[in-house]
């Protein structure tokens, strides 16, 4: 008989580890549950894997913090190098899963699965996923087709990769998508079936993740909309930032008077990357000349991602082909 892998389970909080007064209301509070009483619920999971549990933290994932991220980082790292563990899964609050996803993705040289899950119910609701969406997570962690595939979100039978993984509701179930791509595969039973692969280069292959940094650069969002005026960027150029991650319109476009401004922050060796406010496509010279301008162009990246590759591009160059060259391949 084949071996149980080993799977642990890090803990963060968020909804799934969440609990309201009652059992339909809508009022609770994240990061409530412990992880081993979660598991009490889905004790069929003892089946396929051997599982332990670990509460590393129990909050909102709006809450999460880049020392946080390295320090969940170092953790993973811990875990993966040791034979006693085959694989991970992370639960998490689903506001910032992707993006801890897309960090961990770049960040953890290993190629044993790395599954991260949360739940837009709290686990005292009838109508919760979060022990289906767990049980779930813990099947594509265990599973062998899940090695080498970078980190991975799971929900809602659904199975994504970290790169292109987007929470898109506020309070749907059905609140994950890669917009531009589709998921990668789905749970079906206790099937776990991939469809398509990912090009992108993550964790064994990443660069990133020879050595943790100690700390990220600074690096800021700013979101276009008609109208806008310069009052933000000018601060953020003050501010002398590291970077500026522009969530422009349409195809990463920047209004007129923010040309000279763009130019003034690249003479200050602040980076600046062209994102775009939608959720499908890419980011790619149009209107706007990478080139001409000294931008960046994010590809399928949505802004709060090019923000993470751009913090972690400038842990190792500040150099402006260098930079454009991560943002094609990772
Ligand atoms: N805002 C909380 C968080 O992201 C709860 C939302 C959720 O987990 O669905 O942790």
């Amino acid at each position: 008989m084949n071996k149980k892998p080993k799977i642990h389970i890090l803990a963060t909080g968020g909804t799934i580890a969440g609990a309201g007064e009652t059992s339909v209301g809508a009022v609770y509070e994240p990061g409530k549950m412990n992880i081993n009483d979660i598991l009490k619920l889905i004790p069929a999971i003892n089946e396929i894997a051997d599982i332990s549990g670990e509460q590393f933290i129990n909050i909102g994932s709006q809450d999460i913090t880049a020392t946080l991220w390295l320090k969940l980082a170092r953790h993973i790292r811990k875990y993966l190098a040791s034979d006693e563990v085959d694989g991970i899964v992370i639960t998490h609050g689903t506001d910032t899963i992707e993006e801890t996803a897309y960090f961990l993705n770049l960040i953890i040289p290993f190629s044993k699965p790395v599954v991260l899950t949360g739940s837009m119910r709290p686990t005292t609701a009838y109508s919760t996923d979060g022990p289906a969406n767990l049980f779930n997570a813990i099947l594509v962690a265990s599973s062998k087709n899940s090695i080498g595939k970078g980190v991975l979100v799971t929900a809602n039978e659904k199975i994504f990769n970290a790169h292109g993984v987007s929470k898109i509701a506020t309070t749907h179930i059905d609140a994950f998508a890669d917009c531009s791509y589709g998921p990668v595969g789905y749970v079906n039973g206790a099937d776990v079936e991939f469809q398509r692969s990912v090009k992108k280069i993550h964790t064994v292959k990443s660069v990133f993740a020879k050595t943790l940094p100690k700390s990220l650069p600074e690096v800021v969002i700013l979101y276009s909309y008609a109208g806008i005026n310069t009052m933000l960027f000018d601060a953020c150029i003050k501010a002398q930032v590291n970077g500026i991650v522009f969530a422009g319109t349409g195809n990463g476009n920047v209004p007129k008077p923010f040309l000279s401004k763009v130019k003034k922050a690249r003479e200050k060796n602040i980076h600046i990357v062209r994102a775009s406010r939608m959720l499908r496509g890419e980011v790619v010279t149009g209107e706007l000349s990478d080139e001409k301008l000294g931008t960046i162009a994010s590809g399928a990246l949505i802004p709060q991602k090019a923000k993470i590759l751009l913090q972690l591009a400038l842990t190792i160059t500040n150099d402006l082909l260098q930079i454009r060259e991560i943002f094609k391949y990772y």
